[in-house]
């Protein structure tokens, strides 16, 4: 056995066995604490939605540890199981010109992996968030849903594959260098052609109705240096009854949305208050700090790409005898997340302090009571666990717990 292979096995058992770890962490933790809604929400959040929102989590925490399982299974079987180098031969009795041989391995690879998800989504929507309440998708929906993400999947990755397969073969050694290029201009496209072009396929956008509440929210977005016309209400509730709020976009692009369950669950002030939040994030840049470190990843990523294409082990080494650049593509797509599944606290960590952040902006430049009682609100609404695991936490959470928010917000309530 080579030792990479070995390598490989140990980092795929121990990223599974650590994510079972955790989830079970988390499931004994809010277990533990469900019958205490803990002190600084007893006024507002009633001891049976606590219950509710444990019984929640570890439901959901079910279909995680099954979607770990299945994930890690994938990667192996794909891999040293054969999968891909099974993917190619059989299509090398297709016939096809070169690349598009290539191509077509790497299609169904893709087609594969998304249909592997669906069963998952369908027991989290159907089941899950069904058995709470949540779930107002029907499965017409789920399926329209499910098609048109394959179809723009299709439309966006299978010219870049096309792309990237053509550098690999034509550019000579330094070809990862505009693959790089390529990668940086295909993720800065789709950041700015997501909330313009792509997420109207799935929901409709509306400007808040004229009144007193948009009459503050335009004031308080012109305040913070944002274009008030970026701000946006989306249908939310044709697919389930959690509310939330984003900052999303680049250019002229970026855009606030606000989902309509959220509009109608929390006051005015309480509206304004999470908007300046999402204000904080657009003017902290923390949608461009996320991109520029995706992109300093990415550009490691195709250096180490470049460079495994050269070692005549590696592809043998993840059960590809006689590889081409699809299987090099392919085989590193598989290995690559089971090795940087080490920095994954790391890109938490950095989330939770982005969080902090805008918190802390919207105190300044609204009201921190009122984020703290919409904070209460929304943790409560959405059955959002108060009492997660800390490692848990620390690993996963892209948001800091509900109490070290509120601590920060509203130090007096905290017991
Ligand atoms: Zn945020």
């Amino acid at each position: 056995m080579h030792p990479f292979t070995l390598l490989f096995v140990l980092a795929l058992a121990a990223s599974l066995a650590v994510e079972l770890w955790l989830l079970a962490r988390q499931v004994r933790a809010v277990r533990a604490q469900r019958d205490r809604v803990p002190a600084p929400f007893a006024a507002a959040v009633r001891p049976a939605d606590h219950a509710r929102a444990a019984d929640y989590t570890v439901a959901r925490a079910g279909v995680a540890v099954v979607e770990r399982v299945a994930g890690a299974a994938f990667a192996f079987a794909m891999t040293l199981g054969g999968g891909i180098a099974a993917l190619d031969a059989a299509l090398a009795h297709a016939a096809l010109p070169t690349q598009s041989n290539q191509v077509a391995t790497m299609a169904p690879f893709g087609l594969l992996a998304a249909l592997l998800g669906l069963p998952l989504e369908a027991w989290r929507t159907f089941r899950v968030e069904a058995r709470f309440g949540f779930n107002r998708t029907t499965p017409a929906l789920f399926a329209a849903d499910a098609l048109k993400g394959l179809a723009i999947a299709a439309l966006l990755l299978l010219p870049l594959a096309v792309l990237l397969l053509w550098l690999m073969q034509r550019a000579g050694a330094a070809w990862w260098v505009p693959a790089f290029g390529a990668w940086a201009a295909f993720s800065v496209l789709v950041g700015w052609a997501w909330p313009r072009f792509i997420a109207p396929l799935f929901n409709r956008f509306r400007e808040l109705e004229a009144g007193t509440l948009r009459d503050a929210i335009e004031s308080l977005a012109r305040r913070c240096g944002f274009e008030p016309r970026g701000v946006f209400v989306m249908d939310g509730s044709r697919r389930s009854t959690h509310g939330n709020a984003f900052f999303t976009g680049l250019g002229r692009n970026k855009r606030i949305v606000f989902f309509d369950t959220l509009v109608a669950a929390l006051a005015p002030a309480e509206l304004q208050a999470v908007l300046a939040h999402e204000l904080g994030h657009f003017r902290l840049r923390h949608v461009a700090l996320r991109l520029a470190v995706s992109l300093g990843l990415a550009f490691a990523g195709f250096a180490l790409l470049a460079w495994l294409g050269r070692q005549p082990w590696f592809q043998p080494a993840l059960g590809v005898a006689a590889g081409g650049p699809h299987t090099l593509l392919l085989l590193f797509m598989t290995a690559a997340p089971v090795f940087l599944f080490v920095l994954r606290p790391l890109s938490a960590l950095l989330s939770r302090r982005h969080e902090f952040a805008a918190d802390r902006y919207a105190a300044e430049h609204s009201d921190a009571a009122a984020l703290a009682d919409a904070l209460v609100k929304l943790y409560r609404d959405n059955a959002s666990t108060l009492t997660p695991d800390p490692l848990y936490t620390a690993f996963h959470a892209s948001h800091p717990p509900a109490l070290a928010r509120i601590a920060r917000l509203a130090p007096d309530r905290h017991a």
